[in-house]
């Protein structure tokens, strides 16, 4: 399921250039192309989910692989000892500018929240 008006949907399919560090057959995961840290990945499912809230019960694999998916690339950034932050924007109140729902994994620096 992709919207081709999607840019996530777009980078999914390597139709759009990424720094893709990760992907299977649920998962994407690659680096903001505008980092507010040293490490700052998005992982994205490869699904188009507009946002959690088009969120239904048949989706609720891929939070439990996002969240393995996080434990393993914060080791591999070396980011797991000294710790991280997770995001998800959700609509206009969240912060939520791409209309595909991911998480952020911010770290490599100490953040105080909130951010604002
Ligand atoms: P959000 O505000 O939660 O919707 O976050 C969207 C994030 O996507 C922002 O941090 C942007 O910097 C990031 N972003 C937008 N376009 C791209 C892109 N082409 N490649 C990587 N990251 C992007």
């Amino acid at each position: 399921m992709k919207d081709p008006d999607c840019i996530f949907c777009k980078i999914i399919a390597g139709e759009l250039p990424s720094t893709t560090i990760y992907q299977d057959e649920t998962l994407t995961a690659f680096r903001d192309i505008n980092p507010v840290a040293p490490t700052h990945i998005l992982i994205v499912p490869n699904k188009h989910i507009t946002s959690n809230n088009s969120f239904q019960p048949e989706d609720e694999a891929i939070p439990g692989k996002m969240f393995t998916l996080v434990r393993q690339l914060a080791e591999q950034e070396g980011i797991a000892e000294n710790g991280y932050r997770l995001i998800m924007n959700t609509g206009p109140h969240g912060g939520q500018e791409v209309q595909h729902m991911h998480l952020h994994l911010i770290g490599g620096k100490k953040m105080k929240y909130p951010m604002g």
